[in-house]
């Protein structure tokens, strides 16, 4: 196993702090430092930046983050059985790793990032129970471009290939029309049941997401309700699809320059955008 830092090994932590995984909170850890370290490495370059991480747990990955070179660490972590051994880690590193005690779901992280300019990469080996929420506020969230500059987050690997989706796929739908409008989300390796403690029934992936600059205009909102609908019955045409988004698809396809008869799997990311537009007219 890799020496990243001088702290002890993460078995030891468990079972000092008596962190015993909860499948409520979707508990499972990395112990390996090689993995974690590879996966930090896919966040790119980190040295002397901050990175906001979900669900440090006992922290495998934190460390990897932070012998990374990474400037500032904001941890959000539920368990507060976990915070006194985060809290050694943060003792190693001082100054750099900022433990908040909460969910996720309702911490207001650019309030904590602080100036306006300031921008933060994500790592996490998400909890699976809210791994989509978090990613959905994280891609329908507001200025855009948003406060984090890359993604590189834990899914399972069904839920990874539905975020990379495109047209023709059997997992195209609404996560990967959502991905593919405001980032370029890319499937990055696999990650076996056995690496984590317990291990989980299904394989895990990574995901890297980089949010695009300039992404097509349009409304989140009537986008979502759009791809609900047009997915809702993916096997029929548009024009009866559509019905639940809108009193006359006819039209609406015909404004978009799209044919009536085409299914929801067919049409890109472009194409859902110039439907969701032409619904604002
Ligand atoms: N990062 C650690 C690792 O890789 O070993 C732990 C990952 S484990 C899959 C998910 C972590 O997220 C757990 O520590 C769990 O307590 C935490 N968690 C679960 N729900 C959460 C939430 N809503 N907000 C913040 N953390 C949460």
């Amino acid at each position: 196993m890799a020496q990243i830092d001088d702290l002890p090994p993460l078995r030891d932590v468990i079972s000092r702090f008596g962190l015993d995984a909860r499948k409520s909170l979707g508990q499972n850890f990395l112990l390996d430092l090689n993995l974690t370290s590879r996966i930090a490495r896919t966040g790119g370059d980190l040295k002397g930046q901050t990175v906001l991480e979900v669900g440090p747990g006992p922290g495998g990955l934190t460390r990897a983050i932070l012998a990374a070179g990474a400037e500032r660490v904001i941890a959000i972590e539920r368990d507060e059985r976990c915070l006194a051994a985060l809290a050694e880690i943060s003792a190693h590193y001082p100054g750099k790793l900022e433990v908040i005690s909460g969910d996720a779901l309702a911490v207001d992280v650019p309030a904590i990032l602080g100036s306006d300019s300031a921008k933060a990469r994500i790592i996490a080996n998400l909890p699976y129970n809210v791994a989509t929420p978090l990613l959905v506020g994280w891609l329908r969230c507001e200025p855009w471009p948003p406060w984090w500059t890359s993604a590189t987050l834990m899914f399972q690997r069904e839920v990874a290939e539905r975020i990379c989706a495109g047209p023709g796929s059997k997992t195209y739908g609404r996560l990967g029309v959502l991905a593919g409008w405001r980032s370029e989300a890319r499937m990055m390796f696999d990650v076996s049941r056995q690496a984590f403690v317990p291990p989980p029934n299904v394989t895990s992936t990574i995901v890297h997401l980089v949010p695009r600059q300039s992404p097509h205009p349009c409304d989140p909102d009537r986008l979502e309700r759009l791809v609900a609908s047009a997915f809702g019955q993916r096997r029929k045409m548009l024009r009866s699809s559509l019905g639940g988004f809108c009193k006359d698809p006819a039209t609406l396809l015909e404004r978009a320059g799209i044919e009536p008869t085409r299914r929801a799997e067919e049409i890109d990311v472009a194409g859902f955008v110039a439907l969701a537009n032409s619904a604002a007219d």
